[in-house]
């Protein structure tokens, strides 16, 4: 079966050995944050609906898991917010109900948290992975762009919630961009939002490849660490390590085997993603960030625009 919802298995830094799900469009979301690695988002929305059909996602789901594969976690993540999506109840149910011995993560911008239903949905996953990056109306309008109507005090009103409510492991992930939310004073307003909130764990994190806004940089290690310590006890540094700004192991790691591929032969990107499992958005960033090492360059074919190993 070919798949269209699945991606990877891909190596993720936090999560081990993970199939994505994708359950919306590239790029449907409810943020269009500056520093978002998944591209612009095109479809900025507050409406759930089923955005791709829930019986197509759950077929290639049980034709995939039937094959006993190794993974850490089934994750659904991938070309925007996945809470979109109005049967990820139903995917999720259908996951722990036939194949139980996989964990389920859902990575959110945990707009739609303040939402009752969306909370319900989420109820059986194992590991819910949502953002908070700014309380201050001002920053988080600058840093996350929502769709109108989204606030921070809802945000962070739906999330106390559901962190309350959910009987499994939330991980708070707060991504941090120099200059926008690392400020004593946001800092702060965010250590009192995190204890509000009571998550298993906080993860600080900063860019490892190119976002939205090409203008955004990495946090330095410094800052980071600065921020991890304001904001207590659990909250642990996950960004880039010192001396590689770019990437961190697991996608050199990823971004190494496509110039492997690239080295034997010059493809697509529609050709990468094909061979890699890697969605088309995600090979692109990959690609740009080979071209900025200058280990590969374009080529204009008459089937489309070639990559091939310099
Ligand atoms: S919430 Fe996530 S997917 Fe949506 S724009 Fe922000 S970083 Fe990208």
């Amino acid at each position: 079966m070919a798949y269209r919802y699945l991606f990877g298995p891909v190596p993720s830094r936090r999560l081990g050995r993970s199939l994505g799900i994708d359950l919306v469009p590239q790029k449907t979301c409810t943020f269009n944050c500056v520093y978002c690695e998944c591209g612009q988002t095109t479809n900025l929305t507050c409406e759930r609906r089923e955005y791709v059909p829930t019986d197509r996602v759950i077929a290639e789901v049980d034709d995939y898991l039937a094959t006993a594969p190794d993974l850490d976690y089934v994750t659904f993540a991938g070309s925007g917010e996945p809470t979109l999506h109005s049967g990820i109840g139903e995917v999720i149910a259908f996951i722990k109900d036939r194949y139980p011995r996989y964990r389920v993560a859902v990575l959110t911008g945990s707009a739609l948290l303040a939402d009752p239903a969306v909370r319900a949905a989420l109820m059986l996953a194992d590991l819910v992975v949502p953002s908070l990056d700014a309380i201050s109306e001002e920053v988080f309008l600058k840093l996350n762009r929502p769709s109108p109507g989204i606030t921070a005090g809802r945000v962070l009103a739906g999330l106390t919630a559901f962190s309350r409510e959910f009987p499994g492991e939330v991980w708070l992930e707060v991504f941090i961009v120099p200059g926008q939310n690392d400020t004593e004073e946001e800092l702060l307003l965010l250590r009192d939002a995190v204890a509000a909130i009571g998550p298993d764990r906080v993860q600080v994190n900063t860019l490892d490849r190119p976002g939205t806004d090409i203008r955004v940089r990495p946090a330095s290690p410094r800052t980071l660490e600065r921020v991890a310590a304001v904001l207590g006890g659990n909250a642990e540094v996950i960004g880039a390590a010192p001396d590689e700004p770019a990437m961190v192991p697991e996608a050199r790691e990823v971004a190494d085997t496509l110039l492997a591929t690239l080295r034997r032969r010059p493809c697509t990107v529609t050709d990468l993603a094909r061979i890699s499992g890697l969605r088309p958005a995600e090979v692109t960033k990959y690609l740009r960030i080979l071209e900025e090492r200058g280990a590969v360059e374009p080529v204009r074919e008459e089937r489309g625009v070639f990559y091939r190993a310099t």
